[in-house]
């Protein structure tokens, strides 16, 4: 796939890449393949490039914080993660390929680095979870490259600290986990000092991986459930969670009072 730059380094995308937009926010129509090769593109070319995993909590928030709706926008890449973004881009007709989640991704990455020996940086999560979600990584993947790993915090006092230390292992791919839109907006501010060449936010992935929450079965996954399994394992997200049934009323009814405006999508006012 052809790489294009514009600007110096914190807009940079791929060029080619087709894209839906959900109530106004990007989601890149990418196989789980493309993404792959896309991010290996990246780090050959060696310059920073901000990944967003984009759900239907994601584009909700991104209705009212407009700088999380630009950062998703300008990203290098929005990943379709979650069923509900599957469906929208489906009923919209700009259908994503298939999903690519977060935690799967963080696994996939970590397998890409046992063999090719690419550097991952484990940022964010509670005291201890990122080197434990890295060391299960490392037995799972063995060889896997760990450069590094530091619970921190998206306090702005802390971040010249943090971006040096992270600088200073030289990564070619930094997770990191404090939660939307906080992580996406960390990454933005701090791409081009970071100068990371992969630089993904992966919210709950290292809890996941690292066994501190339970992931859904694989059925559910497959069948797209994990909405479900998120709300009988951490009841006290419902609140949090209403945001899925008001996007998909919400989409529901931006297509019936919409004109389709193929071959473009994108909205006029992006
Ligand atoms: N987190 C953090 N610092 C913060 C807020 C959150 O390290 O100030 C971490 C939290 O421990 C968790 C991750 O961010 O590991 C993702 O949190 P959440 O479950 O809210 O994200 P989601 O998976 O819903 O995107």
């Amino acid at each position: 796939m052809l790489l294009d730059s514009c600007g110096r380094c914190s807009i940079q995308h791929a060029v080619d890449l087709p894209s839906v937009y959900i109530l106004g926010v990007r989601v890149d129509r990418v196989t789980f393949q493309q993404t792959l090769e896309l991010l290996e593109a990246f780090i050959a070319q060696g310059t920073p490039h901000q990944i967003v995993t984009v759900n239907p909590e994601f584009v909700m928030l991104a209705q009212r914080n407009l700088e999380f709706r630009k950062v998703i926008n300008q990203s290098a890449l929005a990943l379709p993660d979650g069923i509900g973004v599957w469906w929208a881009s489906r009923h919209l007709g700009y259908p994503v390929p298939e999903r690519v989640p977060g935690v799967d991704l963080v696994m996939r990455l970590a397998q890409l680095s046992a063999r090719k020996g690419y550097r991952m940086y484990f940022l964010g999560a509670m005291p201890g979870v990122a080197a434990r979600a890295a060391a299960v990584l490392q037995s799972r993947f063995p060889g896997a490259v760990v450069v590094g790993s530091y619970a921190g915090s998206p306090r702005i006092e802390e971040n010249a600290a943090i971006v040096q230390r992270i600088r200073a292992q030289n990564p070619d791919i930094l997770f990191v986990a404090f939660g939307a839109p906080t992580q996406d907006l960390w990454i933005a501010r701090n791409l081009e000092a970071l100068g990371v060449p992969v630089c993904v936010g992966v919210g709950g992935s290292f809890d996941y991986i690292a066994g501190v929450r339970p992931l859904a079965p694989q059925w559910m996954r497959r069948v797209g459930l994990e909405w479900f399994h998120r709300l009988i394992t951490q009841p006290w997200r419902w609140r949090r969670m209403l945001a899925l049934p008001v996007f998909v009323w919400r989409v529901l009814w931006s297509k019936s009072n919409w004109k389709d405006p193929r071959p473009a999508n994108p909205p006029s006012h992006l």
